[in-house]
């Protein structure tokens, strides 16, 4: 099946799991615009898509910066006048020191503007390229360490983490932010859902996960071409829905 005429955006797409949504994507024939901050990179990995015969677009993007998403949008519409399918992947776990007590909110600012603000801003200045889409949806990469059923059991995989109030407590605000878009844009039709790659070899854990970027990458792929029965206000990994 492919998705021809379809436009996705993918943020923080020059490598790992964010580069292999924008393959996977276009593999489908959805036109991708492959967002990253850095040129170099941005182009590398253009390049290596492009010599696949994939049709992928980079898109100068850094989160962070309002002056770029701003660019972002404009150039989205200028080149599409729409857009389809937004990936909200970019993502930092920050430096090690998070633990409570250790006087780490500058760091766990740091951790939120790009996992909990850059989603926030990259999406309210994609609304209305989504708003003229039929069938538009939005995807956000979370992680199950942002899952406060599991942050809370004593039965959890995870439950011998150090406790860190940098990158789960970010996952935990953006499942937040991902029911409160779905609520807002519910009426309109378009679905936002979490998703959780599993525990993916990339350069954010020094490529300790056991999964590949392509294994991570599969359900933010399949959310993103849901149907108009897909579901809205979920969090999804492989294996269904993961608790909130
Ligand atoms: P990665 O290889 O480190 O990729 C992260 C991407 O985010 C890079 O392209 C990076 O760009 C980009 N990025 C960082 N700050 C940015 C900014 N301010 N603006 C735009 N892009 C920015 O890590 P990954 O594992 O593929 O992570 C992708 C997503 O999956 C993240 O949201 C992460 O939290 C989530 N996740 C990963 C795992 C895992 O096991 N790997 C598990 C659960 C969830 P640069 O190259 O320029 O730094």
């Amino acid at each position: 099946m492919t998705e021809t005429n379809k436009v996705a955006l993918v943020t923080g797409a020059n490598k790992g799991i964010g580069y292999e949504i924008v393959r996977g994507l276009a593999k489908r024939g959805v036109t991708v615009l492959l967002g990253a901050r850095d040129a170099g990179r941005r182009d590398a990995a253009v390049a290596k898509l492009a010599a696949e015969g994939l049709d992928v677009t980079g898109v100068p993007l850094d989160v962070t910066d309002a002056a770029s998403v701003e660019a972002a949008a404009k150039t989205i519409e200028e080149r599409h006048g729409r857009l389809d399918i937004l990936v909200n992947n970019a993502g930092i776990t920050g430096e090690r020191s998070q633990a409570p007590g250790a006087g780490a909110v500058a760091e766990v600012r740091r951790v939120f503007d790009v996992n909990v603000f850059g989603v926030i801003a990259v999406t309210d200045a994609m609304l209305p390229l989504l708003r003229r889409a039929a069938g538009a949806r939005v995807v956000n990469m979370s992680s199950s360490v942002g899952s406060l059923a599991d942050m809370t059991s004593d039965d959890s995989m995870l439950r011998d983490m150090p406790a860190a109030l940098g990158y789960p407590v970010s996952k935990a605000a953006l499942n937040a932010v991902t029911a409160q878009y779905a609520k807002h844009l519910r009426d309109e039709g378009i679905p936002v859902n979490s998703v959780c790659p599993g525990y993916t070899a990339t350069d954010l854990n020094g490529f300790s996960g056991h999964r590949t970027p392509e294994q991570g990458a599969a359900i933010a792929i399949e959310m993103a071409l849901a149907g108009a029965d897909g579901p809205t206000a979920g969090f999804f990994d492989d294996a269904g829905r993961v608790a909130w």
